[in-house]
């Protein structure tokens, strides 16, 4: 059985102890990642320290870009490997594995086409000075990535840090490392200097909470719970460094009665149900205007019954979820639904010769939900929709907002005026009206406000969010 070790400084290197890596469609071993600690982690950070006083400042902005661009053509060269990887390890449909991978290759196609793009400004001063602002990298980053899409969260978080010019420690959650441990290989290929990219796997307890909480490191990105950003926010302020927190949500949709309904019930059941509900940004819940909540209730609850659940290699429309603790979580908001006699108006079907060690659960719709209940109110990360009804749009608005969260919304409407209002009044980092984008490509600034945390990834807004703005004076004399 193979065993993965970490990169650190441009060399595979072995950490004493080992975790199991499991693939979720059959709960079968396939290999090994390193169990890293504290010091394997300053081993990191000081490899990230010694590339930025040596080798990586010499690579001027444009050289930047290209390392970049051709890390983006070596993931798609190999597109099919990679996503067989992250299907495999993450028990993801190829469908939904191969869209995480292209979305991987733009975030670095992107990033390295913007890298010779960083303007500062000049700013009118007094007579005879000139003053002007340039971004200037961090120093080593550091990036803790989630479970549920390891691969293109890598990209998204890495791509532009390196374009700004920083080193970067990526700990990969322990669940799914593989491919991020693939790309190193990748971006040693593309050229990059030792050390400006190094990776470390291990437990979020022991290898996650070394790195945020070492001196070295000058800037944190994390994606994952809000528990776990808590904490993260703590070392951040600890070290007196920035923190940009993604920390999830429960997405509202909202569908007034003059919307194109069959968009909309198309558009949501995929939201809910794509990476067998494991998206952060998913549609979790669907707000429904009285009059027409019979009717579309109806219309979801079909879809919902053809939705099939099986294995990564069987590529149907749901896969496992990523643990037997995820299941779990996911099982007992459904036993509370049942002992709470919620309506379960609908539920997908199970695939014949499901592998028996799989972590699978059935999509399902409730309905009539209460705002106040819990599975309105809490991120189950998984296929769960939960069906309210409003009245008007003011009722629409104070029901959307009633979460701790607040990452993206759909609005579902054909009149202009009501979305231009309802854009405005929702409480999230991003609204799609009459579309759902689930965070949208790399090119939508995205993030969240309330409880799902604060900075943005993706756009140029991620990009200057890993530079330190730097102004310079000068007085010269007129
Ligand atoms: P988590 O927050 O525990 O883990 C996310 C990442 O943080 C992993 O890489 C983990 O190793 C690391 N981590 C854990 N403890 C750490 C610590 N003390 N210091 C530093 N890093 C640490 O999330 P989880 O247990 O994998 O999932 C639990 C729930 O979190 C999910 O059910 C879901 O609600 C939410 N979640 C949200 C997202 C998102 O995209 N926002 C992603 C994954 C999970």
């Amino acid at each position: 059985m193979r065993v993965y070790q970490n990169y650190i400084a441009g060399r595979w290197v072995a950490a004493t102890r080992t975790l199991a890596v499991i693939n979720p469609s059959d709960g079968l071993q396939i290999a090994e990642i390193s169990r890293s600690g504290a010091c394997e982690i300053d081993a990191a950070v000081l490899a990230g320290r010694a590339a930025l006083n040596g080798l990586w400042t010499t690579v001027d902005e444009v050289s930047r870009g290209k390392l970049l661009l051709k890390t983006a053509e070596f993931i798609r060269r190999d597109f099919e490997k990679l996503a067989k990887l992250e299907s495999d390890d993450a028990g993801k449909p190829m469908k939904v594995a191969l869209a995480d991978v292209a979305a991987c290759a733009r975030c670095f196609e992107y990033y390295g086409a913007a890298a010779d793009k960083v303007h500062g400004e000049t700013i009118p001063f007094r007579n005879g000075y000139t003053a002007m602002t340039f971004y200037e990298p961090y120093g080593v980053t550091a990036h803790i990535v989630p479970w549920n899409y390891p691969l293109q969260m890598t990209g998204r978080t890495v791509a532009p840090s390196l374009a700004m010019g920083n080193a970067i420690v990526l700990k990969p959650a322990e669940d799914t490392s593989l491919t991020a441990l693939a790309l190193a290989q990748l971006v040693e290929e593309a050229g990059f200097p030792p050390g400006v990219f190094n990776v470390v796997t291990g437990l979020g307890e022991e290898a996650g909470a070394a790195l945020t909480a070492h001196p070295g490191i000058r800037h944190i990105s994390f994606t994952g719970s809000r528990e776990v950003g808590a904490v993260v926010q703590a070392a951040a302020a600890a070290n007196t460094i920035p923190v940009t927190l993604e920390l999830g949500g429960k997405s509202p949709q909202l569908v007034f009665s003059d919307a194109p309904l069959e968009d909309a019930a198309a558009a949501i059941v995929k939201s809910i149900v794509h990476n067998s509900g494991q998206t952060c940004s998913a549609g979790s819940r669907v707000l429904i205007q009285d009059e027409i909540y019979d009717q579309f209730t109806y219309e979801l609850a079909t879809r919902f019954k053809g939705l099939r659940v099986g294995s990564a290699s069987q590529d149907l429309d749901l896969g496992p979820v990523v643990n037997a603790a995820q299941r779990t979580r996911i099982e007992n908001y459904l036993s509370m639904a049942r002992r709470d006699k919620l309506q379960i108006l609908a539920e997908g079907s199970f695939a014949t010769n499901l592998p028996v060690g799989g972590y699978y659960v059935k999509p399902t719709l409730i309905g009539d939900v209460r705002s106040d209940h819990a599975l309105a109110q809490e991120e189950i990360f998984g296929p769960v929709l939960v069906a309210l009804r409003f009245r008007d749009e003011d009722d629409a608005v104070r029901i959307a907002n009633d979460t701790p969260y607040g990452l993206v919304a759909g609005v579902w409407t054909s009149d202009l005026g009501r979305s231009m209002r309802l854009s405005r009044r929702i409480e999230a980092g991003q609204v799609f009206v009459n579309n759902y984008g689930s965070g949208g490509g790399v090119e939508l600034p995205f993030g969240g406000v309330k409880g799902s945390g604060f900075g943005r990834e993706k756009g140029f807004e991620a990009l200057y969010g890993f530079g330190a703005l730097k102004t310079v004076t000068i007085r010269h004399g007129t």
